[in-house]
């Protein structure tokens, strides 16, 4: 057994992804290895905060108890720590819920892929108005499958331009899901909408994170 720090567990509506608006099972974990600039979950990541231990056989049994079949795994960041492979090797198998796992795109989850053959991966990649571009693990790009998807949260023109580059340069349209999502208060989303008009973006997502416009921006456990 291995024990998690989980410092919130819920049930809502995805916010954003490709289950975006459906129910979902949200298990946040304590941590994070970055520190980018509009993180809405900095408070998630401090050695301070409140958690709750719990193991693998737990978060299974809260996970089914809530009756809802979509389960996001999320952080701060959850692949931070080498046991998840224990948790996600119990929930992998159960065909019965749709897993995805949050990762902020600065961890190798190669090693990982055997074990997630049903799990899904939405994977951040950090642009440069995050401060955090430099720490991107840019071997995740090459082992992307059709059930994973990249979100690149942009703040400005020059991330997007950023995005542009990096879906160009790793062939992105052709192997997963894409995301574009605003930062939110940072850019207008009309402006996104405009770039991607501008640069022919087809087989891209704009995505507004919907808890974001139904509850306030800053509210936890949503
Ligand atoms: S990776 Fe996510 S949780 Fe970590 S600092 Fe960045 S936005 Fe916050």
């Amino acid at each position: 057994m291995a024990e998690f720090k989980v410092v919130e567990k819920f049930v809502s509506i995805n916010g954003e992804g490709v289950r975006a608006g459906q129910l979902a099972v949200f298990i946040r974990f304590l941590g994070c290895n970055l520190n980018c600039n509009y993180c809405d979950t900095k408070w998630a990541n401090t050695d301070n905060t409140a958690y709750e231990v719990m193991n693998e056989f737990e978060i299974y049994k809260y996970i089914k108890d809530t009756g809802v079949k979509n389960v996001t795994l999320t952080g701060g960041e959850p692949l931070f720590r080498d046991y998840m492979v224990v948790l996600l090797r119990l929930l992998g198998v159960d065909e019965s819920i749709n897993i995805e796992i949050e990762t902020n795109g600065s961890v190798d989850f190669s090693g990982l892929l055997e074990v997630c053959k049903n799990i899904s991966f939405t994977m951040d990649y950090k642009l440069p108005d995050s401060g955090m571009e430099a720490y991107m693990c840019l071997g995740n790009m090459e082992i992307l499958r059709k059930i994973d998807t990249v979100k690149f949260v942009s703040g400005s023109i020059e991330d997007l331009q950023r995005t542009k580059e990096i879906i160009k340069q790793y062939n992105l349209t052709e192997k997963c899901h894409i995301y574009i999502s605003p930062v939110f208060g940072k850019i207008d989303p009309a402006d996104i909408v405009e770039f991607m008009k501008d640069n022919h973006m087809n087989d891209v997502n704009l995505q507004l994170q919907l808890h974001k416009f139904i509850w306030s921006p800053d509210k936890k456990g949503v």
